[in-house]
């Protein structure tokens, strides 16, 4: 289940997040508290606090100071007030009467709940007893964010933590975000030389170096095999347009102020794609299709632009020029269903081969706002049911996401589990009828009519720079043979072997295997050690006793210790203990490995 779905959790930390607003409002007596909600694993709260800075080595002094407060908040009391009294009690504090104007004005009944001498503000769900339950918290880390995200408004405080229902489950999620500081992406990206950023380009906005291109490009591949042989046709577009399509596509008017827009030298304005689908529907639409020539399947690995806020942005998991492997299946609406099991294959087999579990989520729309979605009910209606059928035969369960969906369609959303138990959002499929709607796409059918067809969203991996740093965390760097930049280095023992090492890597290179050589006069220990920090699959050691043997003396990656794959503790090398293996029967077997991507 995500956290989303576990309302006991939700109640349990964002009622932690009133106990935070507590403690620090006694320690700061002139700060105010904005909102406290509970998010994926924990909860924040926001506070204006004036003129007052407070760094993370303040965070133990405010968790003592919740924690002295916690024995008197025996429950939460609730108390319906009306708009005039909660402008008197919350007088101080502009961003409570702010959201209980708002809410008032939205015609909801406004509460006060009441926890130990406590009056706050909130819509959200509690805990009974809080003073039992909510024992077992950690507050986390300290970041800057504007009230209601908008950078006109105030920057505040955000004060994130976690609480859990037992010191155990407490206790397991510290270490793991232990070892997920450990994996961080953001740091072994740069560590690995997979990715980098210029401060004159900008934040948001990463560079791939050679290597992190060979594994967005294998990757990508990878995906683009698994389309190939399921009749898929790879397509190309401008990253530009007109802002005509957006308007006829229903973009223009949902999200105009996110989209990068440009002036030309004659006063038109064009904008950065926000998204391919509009783009690759005019590639549709430039001629009349026969029935019989349905489905046309187009494939486009390309960049998108949005305009995120810079505090959004965060290593190559958010950034302003997404990458999408991104495809769209134009067909009748009575192929939609094996065109959806097609997709769903090539998820499964995707995310299978890196060891990922898969679970569904079904996102449909907000029954109560209908005005959100473009199209009628009827079609909203057809293509959710098509969606439930596909999860139905392929007897998988999902949670239903009501108000999940996307303007303009139902997805199924799949949420991968990585290595460390972690859930990630990673593919989308989206059943859109409402696009060929706008855009007025037919096919002619059998009785020579126009027929309106239907439009299929299926980015596999969603944005590569996203899955990309989920999967470097995965695998905490150490990638499969078939996917790591360099699969394999030679490492002289002395300068006298450099002659042979230079042949074979020769050889590996004309056998299509990634190989790099350290000849630099260093030591075999350091030159272990650095080829091993750089995570290399497998380090071949040549010294005399090779040269004689015309074989290497192979070293597996990880093959020592467990901790060693992580790269915390290195193993002393002993060259001795090495299996030497002849230079051929080394590469037949690396050959098999990377084909099967083992
Ligand atoms: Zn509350
Ligand atoms: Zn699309």
């Amino acid at each position: 289940m995500g956290y989303m779905d576990n309302e006991h959790l939700n109640n349990l930390r964002h009622s932690c997040a009133h106990l935070l607003a507590k403690a620090v409002l006694e320690l700061y007596p002139e700060a105010h508290n904005a909102i406290g909600p509970s998010i994926e694993n924990g909860f924040y709260q926001d506070f204006d606090l004036g003129e007052t800075k407070i760094s993370e080595n303040d965070l133990p002094k405010i968790e003592k100071k919740m924690l002295e407060i916690l024995p008197t908040w025996k429950h939460f009391e609730f108390k319906e007030i009306t708009i005039e009294a909660a402008r008197e009690v919350f007088k101080h504090n502009p961003y409570k009467v702010e959201l209980a104007e708002e809410f008032a004005a939205g015609g909801n009944k406004l509460t006060t709940n009441n926890p130990g001498n406590f009056l706050d503000l909130c819509k959200m769900g509690h805990v009974e007893n809080p003073s039992k339950e909510l024992q077992h918290f950690k507050l986390l880390s300290i970041a800057g964010a504007y009230w209601r995200g908008s950078e006109k408004n105030q920057m505040l405080t955000r004060i994130y933590g976690t609480c859990w229902p037992s010191k155990e489950e407490l206790k397991k999620y510290l270490i793991m975000l232990e070892e997920a500081k450990r994996r961080d992406h953001k740091k072994l990206g740069p560590e690995l030389d997979l990715f980098t950023f210029s401060d004159l380009i900008g934040s948001g906005l990463p560079l791939w170096t050679p290597k992190g291109t060979i594994l967005r490009n294998l990757l990508d591949d990878f995906v683009w095999q698994l389309r190939k042989i399921r009749g898929y046709d790879q397509v190309d577009i401008p990253h530009v347009t007109k802002k005509d399509l957006y308007e006829k596509s229903g973009h223009w008017d949902k999200f105009k102020d996110e989209l990068y827009k440009i002036q030309t030298r004659e006063g038109h304005l064009l904008a950065m794609k926000p998204m391919n689908c509009p783009h690759h529907a005019q590639i549709y639409a430039r001629k009349q299709w026969s029935y019989r020539e349905l489905p046309q399947r187009y494939a486009n690995t390309t960049k998108v632009y949005r305009d995120e806020q810079s505090g959004e942005l965060a290593g190559i998991s958010r950034v302003i020029s997404i990458t999408q492997d991104d495809a769209h299946v134009f067909c009748r609406i009575s192929q939609a269903k094996d065109e959806l099991q097609k997709i769903w294959e090539i998820v499964h087999e995707f995310y299978g081969s890196f060891g990922m579990k898969l679970r569904l989520r079904l996102s449909l729309r907000d029954p109560d706002k209908p005005e959100k979605y473009l199209g009628d009910k009827e079609n909203w209606d057809k293509a959710e049911t098509i969606l439930k059928e596909t999860a139905k035969s392929n007897k998988t369960a999902y949670v239903e996401a009501q108000g999940e969906a996307a303007f303009y369609a139902p997805k199924l959303d799949f949420i991968a589990t990585d290595s460390m138990g972690r859930e990630w959002q990673v593919a989308t499929i989206q059943l859109d009828i409402s696009m060929p709607e706008s855009f007025d796409l037919t096919c002619i059918n059998e009785k020579g009519e126009k027929e309106r067809i239907v439009m299929i969203h299926a980015a596999i991996m969603g944005s590569v720079e996203r899955f990309l740093s989920v999967l470097i965390e995965h695998y905490a760097g150490a990638f499969p043979v078939w996917l790591s930049p360099v699969q394999a280095i030679i490492l002289s023992i002395s300068d006298k072997q450099n002659e042979y090492a230079e042949k074979i890597l020769k050889e590996l290179k004309d056998n299509n295997i990634r190989a790099e050589m350290n000849s630099d006069n260093e030591t075999l220990s350091k030159k272990i050690r650095s080829a091993e920090m750089q995570k290399i699959p497998y380090l071949l050691i040549v010294g005399d006793k090779e040269v004689a043997a015309e074989a290497v003396a192979v070293r597996q990656r990880g093959k020592t210790t467990e901790r060693e794959q992580g790269g915390t503790e290195i193993s002393k090398p002993n060259v001795g203990d090495l299996r030497q293996v002849k230079i051929e029967e080394f590469i037949k077997k690396m050959s098999k490995e990377i084909t099967s991507k083992e």
